[in-house]
């Protein structure tokens, strides 16, 4: 039963890696790209909401950005935030591995960002589900709120976890002379990147 046992989990863990190196391999691209497509297509729903409350003079409740005004749950639900920071967190996480060097240290500090970020949204979502919100506040409320109100703040965390991602995909696609080659082809696939194309390149 024991020998069974760890056999199945050497198989999990097994595949596990080659997911990963795959990942980190030959998908690196096509996942790099898929992450960043999600992150910039957040990142304007907020602007979307921020232009509604400043521009349009839409009262907080009814700014919602782009789809949130078609599917307003998907902006009240402390669970989606939750598991779209969450999501975004797991992404960088996994495809680590393929950035090296310099481009390596501007990924772990997307990674930083976002793990505040996470736990901030950890701090929302457990104050909705007990109905108990911090600091006597009337909604739910995370430390950095105290200073800075939510739209503003996360229009911001959204904006400062994308700058190093930003360098961090600039120096992937042109590495400083002398770094290790990564374990994908991002750096062979500029002309990828610039025409937005999933399609891998073979030059
Ligand atoms: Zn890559």
């Amino acid at each position: 039963m024991y020998r069974h046992n760890s056999e199945a989990d050497t198989m999990i863990e097994s595949s596990a890696r080659r997911i990963l190196k795959t990942l980190n391999g030959s998908w690196h691209t096509r996942a790099v790209f898929l992450l960043f497509a999600i992150v910039v297509a957040h990142w304007g729903e907020h602007v979307m909401q921020a232009y509604q409350v400043y521009v349009r003079h839409w009262s907080l409740p009814h700014a919602h950005g782009g789809i949130g005004l078609l599917f307003p749950w998907l902006v009240t639900s402390e669970w989606l935030h939750f598991g779209y920071v969450g999501g975004i967190l797991a992404g960088l996480a996994l495809l680590r591995p393929g950035f090296a060097g310099r481009s390596r240290a501007w990924w772990n500090a997307a990674l930083a960002i976002q793990a505040w970020h996470v736990m901030e949204h950890t701090l929302l979502l457990g104050q909705a589900m007990l109905g108990h919100n911090l600091f006597g506040a009337p909604v739910p409320t995370s430390l950095v709120q105290l200073l800075i109100p939510r739209l503003e703040l996360h229009l911001f965390y959204n904006a400062i976890g994308l700058i190093p991602m930003v360098m961090g995909l600039f120096y992937h696609l042109s590495p400083p002379v002398g770094e290790r080659p990564a374990s994908c082809r991002c750096a062979h696939s500029k002309v990828l990147w610039a025409r937005a194309s999933l399609k891998p390149t073979n030059t």
